[in-house]
């Protein structure tokens, strides 16, 4: 890299419209919905899964396969799933593996989440409405995935991570893929962003023992918050924080096990 990232780092100053490049032969990013499940199906019912071992495209439908079978139901986010390729964002040793329901290491302690919790948080993120969620921030960029899933599902993403060498990394990662609505910051999540707020979205790939107050004063009336917390039982939980105009609507779900919330940068 010759020059440091800016705040916000803008991936695409050319503005293509481009949604989601495509440099490993992926599906292609112009197909619809309905194709790219379709085509899961079809795909599956033909026996062409065969010779998924060496075709990414293939593996990502399994694995696409999988998260519909396990209960995501939001066809958006399938079809995120389904044409981002989870694999150019780890290690190529760690690759044959990208499209198991596996967490994965990143690098400096960090992991990539497993595919089903990233669906599930994203389905819960979304609430099922129609159409792209407007503003989104995501706290923990890691190796950029999550990012560039969420750039298909909302009209800007930012995104903050506090490791330098991970922010790094994943600028890298999304480069190719040519997303001008994803904006990789580098800075302690824990303050949000307030340029960029309100959000319709706040998503959260750390967990701490508290919500910090900054993600519930930049999360918008009518949006958001997931983010994985430790609760009263000591027990880490994925919470959901709807902020209505009558105020703030928390609700505990599923247990998780996300790396720790930390303060500061490193
Ligand atoms: N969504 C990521 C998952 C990364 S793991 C992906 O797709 O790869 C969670 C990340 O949160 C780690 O990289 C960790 O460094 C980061 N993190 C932890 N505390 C943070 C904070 N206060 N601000 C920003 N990032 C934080």
């Amino acid at each position: 890299m010759s020059s440091r990232a800016r705040f916000p780092v803008d991936l695409n100053k050319s503005g293509s419209s481009v949604r989601l490049g495509n440099p490993m032969g992926g599906v292609s990013p112009s197909v619809k919905p309905a194709t790219v499940v379709g085509g899961l199906r079809s795909s599956s019912a033909s026996g062409r899964t065969a010779h998924a071992a060496h075709d990414p495209v293939a593996l990502r439908l399994g694995m696409v396969a999988k998260l519909k079978a396990g209960g995501i139901s939001d066809a958006l986010v399938l079809q995120a799933m389904a044409i981002t390729e989870r694999h150019s964002f780890v290690d190529t040793g760690l690759a044959n593996q990208a499209y198991e329901d596996t967490s994965l290491p990143i690098g400096l302690g960090q992991t990539i989440s497993k595919p089903n919790v990233v669906a599930r948080m994203i389905e819960l993120l979304r609430a099922g409405k129609p159409g792209l969620l407007g503003r989104v921030l995501e706290i923990g960029t890691g190796c950029g995935y999550q990012a560039a899933v969420l750039s298909q599902l909302a009209t800007e993403v930012y995104s903050i991570e506090r490791l330098r060498g991970l922010h790094e990394r994943a600028q890298d990662n999304l480069r190719p893929f040519r997303l001008p609505n994803v904006h990789l910051l580098f800075g302690d999540g824990m303050a949000g962003f307030a340029k960029g707020a309100p959000y319709a979205g706040i998503i959260a790939a750390a967990g701490g023992n508290a919500l910090p107050s900054a993600w519930l004063d930049q999360l918008a009336v009518g949006g958001r918050l997931v983010a994985p917390m430790v609760t009263d039982t000591g027990q880490q939980a994925l919470v959901v924080v709807d902020k209505t105009q009558q105020g703030l609507q928390h609700s505990v779900l599923e247990a998780v096990h996300f790396v720790p919330l930390k303060s500061g940068l490193g």
